[in-house]
């Protein structure tokens, strides 16, 4: 059984590809129709044992490289995976679902988010500070690698979320052992492949599969690793970050969040309109930043909320190879469940259903964009992150109002607004709770700028400079006269 354009799939463990492993195999599911793509080797305790001892080999080499040849093999890798984006981008759409010009987008993106940490790199200062004390030559601050990473990254974005943690650790001089969604493991591959074709020593990268809560404790807890990079829930992410805890371990936890989007009396209503429907529904809504709340001014709410919902009626569904998809399924069935759970118990709560609200009537695992109005504070969609096409609207008066409900909300990831007034753009960037704010636009996912949540969306940065830090540890090295 094997699908045309998807590769068998293995590990890569201590410096080989294998296709067998100790913890079975399941299968990986085209959620555009349910068939099964292939099998995927799972690691057992061996193999994971085998990767970090491997790591913690490939970490004595790599830290040595200088950061100019580090920056000279990566670039090599970024130039393979441009030339391989077409096909990878097949792979992409095979497993997780997204449309192939949305999955192409994400391949030569990540292409850019690894070339700017392998440059900032070569500018990884440190400073030199004059010694107070009389025979003092010299006092420095230096950056150097902090360790074997354990990367954990998730299904929705397979490219992009490996690039970030694989680009600035690799950049750093750190090696890695990367242990991408089970569901969606073949594009993790192919990047892993990049950097072995472009001459990374094959002890620097392991990737493995596994029972997740396995794979991460027992990474986590075996001495080699020294810092954990995790992307997904907070829930998970809360228990890593306990893990990490017990072995003094640095830890960057990218989780959750439930976007408010602002819409203020004086907004372009079609620029607006449009921008948003675009936003919520890429990706089938599977994104941190998703917009999911909107707050209207009570001016513009029916017009926004009739609009919104004509022009999420008339999104194309289908499966992301077919050139005339805008929407693609949801990457595995609990997601398709969890949507109709969330939409049943707001309605149940008087809220009010303006369109979709349902899976839609087709083979694989799709689920109607959906807008729901009027959602009481008591339900679980008030506060619970639906990670799929689901959006929520309601009201306001008062900017004063707006920014309370904005902010009303344990998560503090990505926050939005449209207005046309300069002071209206600089008070709401000051007082929203958000780890990134959008105003008049929703691109706040870029390479050069920092990317990271506040409150119980994490804690630190991925990408910009700041993500390259992350993978740092100082040493302040003092040195005398005899
Ligand atoms: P989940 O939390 O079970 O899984 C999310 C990711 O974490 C998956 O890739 C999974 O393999 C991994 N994971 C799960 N348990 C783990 C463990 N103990 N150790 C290491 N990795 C583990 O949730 P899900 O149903 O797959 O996804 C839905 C939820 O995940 C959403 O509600 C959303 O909040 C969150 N999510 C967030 C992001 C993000 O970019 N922040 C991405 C994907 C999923």
């Amino acid at each position: 059984m094997h699908t045309p354009d998807y590769p068998s799939l293995a590990l890569h463990v201590a410096g080989r590809w294998i296709t067998q492993a100790s913890g079975g195999q399941r299968p990986v599911i085209n959620p555009a129709d349910e068939s099964v793509l292939a099998e995927l080797p799972l690691a057992g305790a061996a193999e994971l044992a085998a990767a970090a001892e491997s790591a913690q080999r490939g970490f004595a080499s790599w830290r040595r490289t200088s950061a100019l040849e580090r920056f000279t093999l990566i670039r090599r890798a970024t130039d393979l995976l441009r030339e391989r984006a077409p096909a990878i981008a097949r792979v992409l759409t095979l497993e997780q679902g997204k449309p192939l010009a949305e999955a192409l987008r994400e391949v030569t993106l990540s292409a850019d988010i690894i070339d700017f940490q392998a440059e900032e790199a070569k500018r990884l200062y440190g400073r030199t500070v004059p010694p107070r004390v009389p025979g003092l030559l010299s006092q420095t601050v230096l950056r150097q690698p902090v360790g074997p990473v354990a990367a954990f990254t998730p299904w929705n974005f397979p490219m992009n979320l490996p690039a970030r943690k694989l680009g600035s650790a690799l950049a750093a001089g750190c090696s890695v052992v990367l242990k991408p969604a089970e569901e969606t493991p073949a594009t993790a591959m192919a990047l892993v492949q990049c950097f072995l074709d472009a001459g990374l020593p094959p002890d620097v990268l392991n990737l493995v599969c596994g029972e997740p809560s396995e794979v991460s404790s027992f990474l986590i807890g075996h001495d080699a690793i020294r810092k954990v990079s995790f992307t997904g829930s907070v829930a998970v992410g809360r228990h890593l970050g306990e893990l990490c805890a017990r072995g003094v371990k640095r830890y960057t936890p990218e989780l959750g969040g439930h976007a408010p989007v602002i819409v203020c009396a004086d907004a372009d209503l079609d620029f607006a309109v449009k921008a948003s429907v675009t936003a919520k529904y890429r990706n089938a809504g599977q994104i941190c930043a998703s917009p999911i709340r909107f707050y209207v001014h009570a001016s513009l709410l029916a017009a926004f909320s009739e609009r919104f919902a004509a022009a999420a009626r008339a999104l194309r569904l289908g499966p992301g190879l077919d050139a005339a998809t805008q929407m693609g399924p949801l990457t595995h069935a609990r997601r398709v469940v969890e949507m109709q759970t969330l939409v049943d118990d707001a309605l149940d709560h008087g809220a009010r259903r303006l369109c979709g609200g349902q899976r839609a009537e087709r083979p694989g695992w799709f689920f109607e964009p959906t807008l729901i109005a009027d959602v009481p504070a008591g339900c679980r969609l008030a506060t619970t992150e639906p990670f799929g096409p689901i959006a929520t609207i309601a009201g306001f008066d008062t900017l004063d109002e707006a920014i309370a409900l904005a902010n009303d909300s344990c998560y503090g990831l990505g926050a939005y607004a449209f207005t046309a007034h300069l002071h209206t753009a600089h008070r709401l960037s000051e007082e929203i709770e958000a780890g990134m704010v959008g105003i008049n636009h929703f691109g706040i996912s870029q390479p050069e700028m920092p990317f990271g949540g506040w409150k119980d969306s994490g804690h630190g940065q991925e990408m910009g400079a700041e993500g390259l830090l992350a993978y740092t540890d100082l040493k302040t090295v003092y040195v005398g006269t005899p």
